[in-house]
């Protein structure tokens, strides 16, 4: 059993969705799960819906329509008879995203995304199901949200192992082609949840994990895992191989080829991972496994953008102790902030957060409370792991340094 998992970036329109046919062909798909994710930007334009839903009531009818517009045109390039099944099916998960926002009476945010965030999953898999039907890779389409349950902490669930396993073990039939979406989940009560943006890579790992399978292949737009990410750096180089530990760190650290949450469940049960081009499959790309901690080893470089940095001090030069740090934490904990970086002196204390849940300002007032406090909003933080002074002084040029903590293996440098 294999499970190979597709971005957004493969299936982006109908090529991507014929090519991801043509990748099928040539790796192979006979015991295969395919977990997909939403075609294209799909999940950022319904970001934008569900902000319309909560402050643009206005705009909420049309930003839902370009949505199904978008998915329209890729339906109308696959299918050449518009009396297709396919479109009466797509159209009915719409019509059942319009009835939601029609019907729903809840008013937390947290919630209201999850429900329908995953729209765009949906669809995806069910345009690229019918499709691969259409041509002859006859598969099925699994709802996820039968097979792994979570805890309903929306947005950042928390997977049931126990109850995902069992039902993955009854209700999967392992020797066929399975279609099924990255993304999602669902909790108790069987509402949707999520396992946070970009899940979808973590989804395949789940199924892995439970289906012990030989192997996952994330098929990306990129020839593996570089060095850097390509679009902020020129001259990247590919990781022929990495141990589960360094992609754990890289991804830890923010590179966003993998999905953080991926690699412990496979590592757990040393199912190796795969990561290559979609655009040329038959490239070998990038193997994580429990070899070598890298080949070549080279430093690799990693960059958050839009991240906060908080300097903390204290309102009467006494010394920052465990206890406020601990009261720091609190606050950081209670208003879900994603801490990446902290620093302290005998007065300071400063951290680089990613702010996903918008709290920035509730906690600012409560920290204004007891410390002095500076801000420094949308600044990038950059880590480069198996540094030398080379790689150092060329990330820094022309860059003004706000923060820099080095360690054996890694340097973390926060920039305005
Ligand atoms: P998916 O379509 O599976 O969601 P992503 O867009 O999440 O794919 O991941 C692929 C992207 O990750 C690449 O296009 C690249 O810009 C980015 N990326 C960031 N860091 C790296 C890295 N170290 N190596 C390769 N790609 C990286
Ligand atoms: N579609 C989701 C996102 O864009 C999940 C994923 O692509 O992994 O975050
Ligand atoms: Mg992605």
């Amino acid at each position: 059993m294999r499970v190979y998992k597709f971005g957004g970036a493969s299936v982006k329109d109908a090529k991507g969705v014929k090519n991801l046919a043509s990748v099928l062909k040539t790796a192979g798909y006979e015991n295969t799960l395919v977990v997909v994710s939403a075609m294209g930007k799909t999940t950022n334009a319904m970001e934008l819906v569900i902000k319309n839903y909560f402050e643009n009531k206005a705009e909420l009818q049309s930003s839902i329509h370009e949505v199904i517009k978008y998915h329209n045109e890729i339906l109308l390039d696959l299918f050449d008879n518009e009396h297709h099944e396919v479109f009466t099916s797509v159209k009915s998960i719409f019509d059942e995203l319009i009835l939601f926002f029609k019907t729903n009476k809840s008013p937390d945010y947290n919630y209201v995304y999850d429900q329908t965030i995953g729209f765009g999953e949906l669809i995806s898999t069910t345009i690229i199901s019918y499709y691969l039907n259409e041509i002859g890779l006859k598969n099925k389409w699994l709802d996820v949200r039968d097979y792994i349950k979570t805890d309903n902490y929306y947005r950042r669930a928390n997977v049931n192992w126990e109850q995902t396993q069992e039902n993955i073990t009854s209700n999967l039939n392992k020797s066929i082609l399975n279609i099924t979406q990255g993304f999602l989940g669902s909790d108790a009560n069987n509402f949707t949840t999520t396992l946070g943006r970009e899940g979808s890579d973590y989804t395949a790992a789940i199924f892995a994990y439970c289906l012990n399978a030989n192997s996952v292949t994330i098929w990306k737009d990129v020839p593996g895992v570089l060095n850097a990410d390509p679009r902020y750096f020129e001259k990247t180089q590919l990781l022929h191989q990495i141990s589960y530990r360094e992609a754990i760190e890289l991804a830890f650290y923010g590179a966003s080829v993998i999905h953080p949450k991926t690699l412990q469940p496979l590592q757990k049960k040393e199912i190796p991972l795969y990561v290559k081009s979609f655009l040329n499959p038959k490239e070998k790309g990038t193997c994580v496994d429990k070899g070598k901690a890298i080949v070549p080893e080279v430093p690799c470089f990693i960059v958050k953008k839009s991240q906060i940095l908080i300097a903390l001090s204290s309102l009467d030069f006494s010394y920052i102790v465990e206890e406020n740090i601990s009261e720091i934490f609190n606050l950081l904990h209670l208003y879900k902030m994603k801490v990446d970086v902290i620093q302290n002196s005998a007065i300071s204390f400063s951290v680089c957060i990613d702010d996903i849940y918008n709290n920035r300002d509730k906690l600012l007032q409560h920290l204004k409370a007891k410390f002095n406090v500076t801000c420094y909003d949308n600044v990038s933080l950059y880590t480069i792991r198996h540094y030398n002074d080379e790689a150092i002084k060329k990330l820094e040029k022309d860059k003004t340094v706000l923060l820099k903590q080095l360690t054996q293996e890694t340097v973390q440098i926060v920039t305005k």
